[in-house]
């Protein structure tokens, strides 16, 4: 049975102005076109290695370019029903990684048990985690949980600076993330002999692309582990896509239209054949499927015929599913490529 999509009106209204701003940029260029000119379209999923679970909106933090606008007075969460189907979807679809993002995961009350039934069917797990969540009252030991079930974990990290991560996140982040790093490294995360991995993921703080992944890592890993003994597994560089908060703020400081240009201009035909959308399937907390998370904060539904909600999940179509694209799929094509694993080319 289908959950009631209690999406307010005003949101639904709100996602799309937010689309229409983006498309009446006099920069902008119709991403469908440019497939078209590199006869990529259209463009189509290759199978489902990733089930992306976006559990709900609620966070600790409220950080400036969250494309989905989570923070702490968020209410919205994945319920266990949702959890189930997606169980059953991973089993089903013999998909061999769930993804889970948020806000921030760890705060969803079924988080834990779905952990540990995903890792009891052999599935790998990743863990999209902010780091501050861990000193968070009630999360004192989400580490170890972690750890223990082998959860991989992707954390977020926007710079090595303090002044420029706490600009984006909020005063004495930075510190607590540091501290947060070295309670996983503790754990066994990011050490080698250990198996446990953890990557960091960075976005530019500001309307500029990301530098080069490789340099990045290991500057990265010189500075962090010289300065605070910190080791990590890779470092994810992502752009970041002109949609939620990132958006509005591009448009309170009028870099819409130069943002958007760069994006156009460095639209890359190598990138469009490894984009996440061919191998991922987005679910969002009400149990609604879309090509990739990108796409849920837009509220743009899987479409072209295919079966919307994840208690209808018919894998065979949806294998090979028709992308729905559109303009801020710029995003993940400009330069070297992005997706919620770094660059793809
Ligand atoms: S970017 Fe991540 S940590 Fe920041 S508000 Fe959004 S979900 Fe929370
Ligand atoms: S935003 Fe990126 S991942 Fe999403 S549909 Fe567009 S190209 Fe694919």
């Amino acid at each position: 049975m289908i959950d009631k999509n209690t999406d307010t009106e005003l949101q639904l209204d709100q996602r799309d102005l937010d689309q229409r701003d983006i498309e009446s940029s006099p920069e902008m260029r119709d991403f469908d076109d440019m497939l078209k000119e590199s006869s990529l379209f259209p463009l189509k999923a290759n199978g489902i290695n990733v089930l992306q679970i976006n559990v709900g909106f609620k966070c600790n933090q409220a950080c400036k370019h969250c494309h989905v606008s989570a923070g702490p007075s968020r209410s919205e969460q994945m319920s266990r029903r949702t959890f189930e189907h997606c169980l059953r979807v991973l089993r089903e679809g013999k998909i061999p990684t769930v993804d889970i993002t948020g806000g921030a995961p760890e705060l969803n009350p079924h988080f834990r048990w779905f952990v540990k039934e995903a890792r009891d069917m052999g599935i790998d797990v990743i863990n999209r985690c902010n780091l501050t969540v861990v000193f968070e009252p009630g999360q004192e030991d989400t580490i170890e949980f972690l750890a223990g079930h082998k959860v991989s974990v992707i954390a977020s990290l926007p710079a090595i600076s303090a002044s420029q991560t706490d600009a984006q996140r909020g005063k004495s982040t930075f510190g607590n993330s540091i501290e947060a790093l070295k309670l996983f490294n503790q754990a066994g995360y990011g050490l080698p002999e250990t198996g446990l991995e953890i990557n960091l993921v960075t976005n530019p703080v500001g309307a500029f692309m990301p530098a080069s992944q490789a340099t990045l890592e290991d500057y990265w890993k010189r500075v962090l582990g010289k300065k605070y003994g910190i080791k990590f597994n890779h470092l994810f560089t992502i752009t970041n896509m002109p949609v939620g908060r990132f958006l509005n703020w591009l448009k309170s400081k009028n870099l819409l239209d130069e943002y958007m240009k760069k994006l156009t201009e460095q639209f890359n035909p190598k990138a469009v054949s490894a984009v996440m959308c061919k191998s991922t399937l987005s679910i969002d907390w009400q149990g609604y499927m879309y090509d990739c998370d990108f796409n849920q904060m837009l509220g743009l539904r899987v479409d072209h015929g295919m079966p919307v909600h994840i208690s209808e999940f018919d894998n065979e179509k949806l294998n090979q599913r028709e992308i729905v694209t559109k303009v801020h799929c710029f995003g993940c094509t400009a330069g070297n490529g992005s997706s919620c694993g770094g660059e793809v080319v």
